[in-house]
Parts: C-alpha cells; structure tokens; sequence
C-alpha cells in the first residue's frame, strides 16, 4: 500500500476512495506532511493526534 505521504497531486483524485477512507476518522498525524489517516504506517512521520492535543 503506498503511503499517504507519497501520493502526489496527480494521484490524489484517482485515490479519493483510499484517502477518504483513511482520513474520515484520523488517528495519527504526520509531522513533516500534516497529512492524517487512521493507520499510522501511511504516513511517514506518525504521531497520535490525541497526543497533541494532551500536549496543550
Ligand atoms: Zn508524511
């Protein structure tokens, strides 16, 4: 499965189904791409967003 983090501006319409399905209820964020998804290994920098906002 290719990361979410990969996908390019030319891919991101024919993947809509994927991403929105991984980004509807987002789990984890990327902190080098602020991209989100429910499975962290599709980002190539994770961390959990519950996290962050404990960290406030
Ligand atoms: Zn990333």
């Amino acid at each position: 499965m290719k990361k979410l983090c990969k996908i390019n501006r030319k891919e991101i319409r024919q993947s809509m189904p994927f991403v929105l399905s991984v980004v509807a209820k987002p789990r984890y964020i990327c902190e080098q791409c602020a991209r989100v998804s429910s499975d962290k290994s599709l980002l190539c920098k994770p961390v959990k967003i519950k996290d962050y906002k404990q960290k406030k």
